[in-house]
């Protein structure tokens, strides 16, 4: 039988922001552990903290002692969210390699979640690009709510498109959509990316079971980019629906049995998941840290 599936596909591990922002404060040093053991796992992209005010997420606070503590890696990209341009200030102080910035096609969440329209919203958004790219930092734009929104319902691709757009037009270097609450099905993808086109980066969540379905789908319609997170930590803490990033073990196993490259050892990665659930000091959603892989 016959598939169309890639020899190699990038995965970004978001597990150290997106996954620990909505978890009991860790200390500096030991998030930076985790996301040595990432690393060490073969991960070569990964958002390792956001300049966020430590009031609005005590959880992300101190971004400068966590990237002071990480080791120099040959090759590796580290990324950092920020909310607006102070923030992009700090990251790029701090050297970060790549800056992560979001935006919702939904404009109750972004009010919800940003208290801001889209526009002013994109107008931060070319600020904050401006000063990285003379910094020669890339950015790339998340487009969060991009397969439905919970206020909303659908939102038409073509809005999805036009903010991608904008986005683009305003410098981000790269684009990623995000299934905020889990509401993408391959069905809704195919509708999506037949508008925005499949050079974006995804960000799949498991609310509603199809995160690693949805990925495989996108695969094979051609996008090449892809968020997980590590133990399948991590939602959305405004949406109270959102529960769940895909996570990075169950993606590298199902890679690993398609001969699909990401250059990340599953055995190693299991080592950064029982790191990441001790910890949280909870159970790590992802089945394939739970149960182990398949045997080959
Ligand atoms: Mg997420």
């Amino acid at each position: 039988m016959t598939r169309t599936l890639p020899a190699a596909v990038d995965v970004r591990e978001v597990g150290p922001r997106d996954g620990l922002q909505g978890e009991a404060p860790i200390a500096p040093e030991d998030r930076a552990r985790l996301v040595a053991a990432l690393l060490d796992a073969g991960v070569r992209r990964i958002e390792a903290v956001s300049f966020v005010s430590p009031e609005a997420v005590p959880a992300m606070a101190q971004p400068r002692a966590v990237l002071s503590a990480l080791p120099r890696h040959e090759g590796v990209t580290i990324a950092a969210l920020v909310p607006n341009l102070r923030g992009a200030d700090m990251a790029l102080e701090a050297a970060v390699d790549e800056i992560t910035v979001t935006v919702a096609a939904s404009a109750e969440y972004n009010r919800r979640n940003v208290n801001m329209s889209i526009d002013e919203s994109v107008r931060a958004v070319t600020e904050i690009c401006a000063r990285c790219a003379d910094a020669g930092v890339s950015v790339d734009a998340v487009v969060s709510c991009a397969f439905g929104s919970p206020y909303e319902g659908d939102i038409p691709s073509t809005d999805v498109a036009q903010l991608a757009e904008r986005l683009r037009q305003a410098g981000a270097t790269a684009l990623t959509l995000a299934d905020t609450t889990g509401m993408a099905t391959p069905r809704v993808l195919a509708d999506v990316l037949a508008a925005t086109g499949t050079d974006v980066g995804l960000h799949l969540h498991e609310t509603r079971g199809t995160g690693l379905l949805n990925a495989y789908a996108a695969m094979e319609m051609g996008v090449r980019r892809f968020d997980s997170s590590v133990g399948g930590l991590g939602g959305s803490p405004f949406a109270e629906t959102a529960a769940g990033n895909l996570a990075t073990e169950d993606f590298v196993a199902l890679l690993d049995d398609l001969g699909v490259r990401t250059g990340i050892s599953l055995a190693r990665l299991l080592r950064a998941s029982a790191l990441a659930e001790h910890l949280v000091g909870h159970r790590l959603p992802s089945p394939v840290y739970r149960v182990g892989p398949r045997l080959g």
